[in-house]
């Protein structure tokens, strides 16, 4: 499924493994050249960020699915099984769970240096499309001058807000469309 949409999360944590953490190994590796191939710290770091994010699907699914079979050994298979253990419980559960999947998803887009990926997010509060990403921050920041708290100061959202927010406007698009 999603074969070929290189956005899905499932993609983008499978591109981090054999783009970034086994350059020249993957499918894709005619784009990387010697002279792209990530230096050992970004490696590490990658290493870093894929084991943090299995393991907290991981931790997650087990916690309100301990029922759940054992985690597929295939990086591109670790959300379909995430998706699959949890498709019974109730709706706020199930939307807390694709929250944490596509907040992921962001945050690999973010890691392999797509920080555009913020932009295509409306802001949770003004919802215009000014949200830029600030990497000290590890925040996204809206720029829109009229969309501040009631000290004058931006509106900053962690990809974990951002992630919720997305997951509840595509709930309200599809319940007003039945
Ligand atoms: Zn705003």
């Amino acid at each position: 499924m999603h074969a070929g949409d290189d956005t899905t999360p499932a993609a983008r944590l499978q591109m981090l493994h054999t783009e970034y953490l086994q350059p020249g190994r993957g499918p894709q590796n005619e784009r990387v050249t010697t002279s792209t191939t990530p230096a050992a710290p970004l490696r590490l770091a990658v290493y870093d960020h894929i084991k943090a994010a299995v393991d907290e699907a991981t931790a997650h699914t087990r916690t309100v699915a301990p029922g759940a079979e054992p985690r597929p050994t295939e990086l591109a298979s670790l959300y379909e099984w995430v998706v699959a253990s949890t498709a019974h419980l109730d709706t706020a559960r199930q939307q807390a769970r694709d929250a944490l999947i596509y907040r992921q998803g962001l945050e690999h887009a973010i890691l392999m240096g797509d920080t555009a990926v913020i932009r295509r997010h409306p802001c949770p509060a003004c919802s215009t499309w000014s949200l830029f990403w600030r990497t000290e921050r590890r925040q996204a920041i809206c720029v829109n001058r009229h969309c501040t708290d009631g000290d004058g100061t931006s509106w900053s959202w962690t990809l974990a807000q951002i992630a919720h927010d997305h997951i509840a406007r595509g709930l309200a698009t599809v319940s007003r469309a039945t």
